[in-house]
């Protein structure tokens, strides 16, 4: 059984939202994650969770945003890279207001947002206030829209117990060890192990300057080394970030419990 939507006739999706199906939408990137893992790791891994969630709570997974807001040096690596597409903020906001404001509309009023790009945080967020303005949506209503980044999900405790050699700081971990044993988990085939960049993070100054300087940024696209990346602990993260996102959903849109519970 398919969770994608786009997979579904309208009328078998019509039977899933009947039943009390939640509708998770991924939201990615196209970025730069140093020279081992590909520029789609960030929707990737938004749509590996979605899918890992959906098989624990009956969800219908809506078409994945593809694209994010553009990448900065200090987060993400900067935008100058080859590849790195970046939306203007308000065209993203625009994508996830229009979204939710459509998947309402059409009676799929609750929705769970899997964000997999740190730069998207906000302009989802002002998606989301938008098309909850724009429907008069109320606390306490039939719209309810979850937002999560899967980076929040982890601690530094779940770190330790990980990995043997823990990172400082899950903020250097753009393209690094947890997100590149995340996709070891998911696709080991598109992560170069030969490739992994060796360097440890940048100290950045305390503020930002325009245009953004690349010689201000590292020299991989990654923020720190991924040494000591591996499958086991993608696994492990995996299943926890997965657990504790479904967790939440069935919490705060009180989803179901999977066909297999
Ligand atoms: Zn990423």
């Amino acid at each position: 059984m398919t969770n994608w939507m786009a997979e579904l006739s309208w009328s078998a999706l019509e039977e899933r939202v009947a039943a009390g199906a939640v509708v998770l939408l991924p939201v990615g990137a196209n970025e730069s994650h140093g020279p081992h893992l590909p520029l789609g790791t960030d929707r990737i891994c938004a749509c590996g969770f979605a899918e890992e969630i959906a098989g624990r709570i009956d969800a219908v997974i809506a078409p994945e945003i593809p694209w994010g807001f553009r990448s900065q040096i200090k987060t993400g690596g900067g935008s100058h890279w080859v590849g790195n597409i970046g939306l203007d903020a308000e065209v993203l906001v625009g994508l996830v207001r229009a979204t939710i404001r459509e998947l309402a509309i059409k009676g799929m009023t609750r929705i769970a947002i899997v964000n997999g790009h740190y730069e998207n945080v906000w302009f989802i967020t002002e998606g989301c206030e938008l098309a909850v303005r724009d429907l008069d949506a109320q606390p306490g209503g039939d719209l309810i829209i979850q937002t999560a980044s899967w980076w929040d999900i982890v601690g530094d405790d779940d770190l330790g117990a990980i990995f043997p050699n823990p990172p400082e700081s899950i903020e250097y971990e753009h393209g690094a060890l947890v997100e590149t044993s995340i996709m070891l988990a998911m696709r080991p085939d598109l992560v170069a192990a030969d490739k992994f960049p060796q360097h440890g993070f940048k100290v950045f100054p305390p503020y930002d300057v325009f245009p953004q300087d690349p010689a201000r940024g590292n020299e991989t696209g990654s923020l720190a080394t991924s040494n000591g990346a591996n499958a086991e602990a993608g696994a492990a993260l995996v299943k926890l970030i997965a657990d504790r996102m479904a967790d939440g959903i069935r919490t705060e849109l009180k989803a179901g419990p999977s066909h297999g519970a």
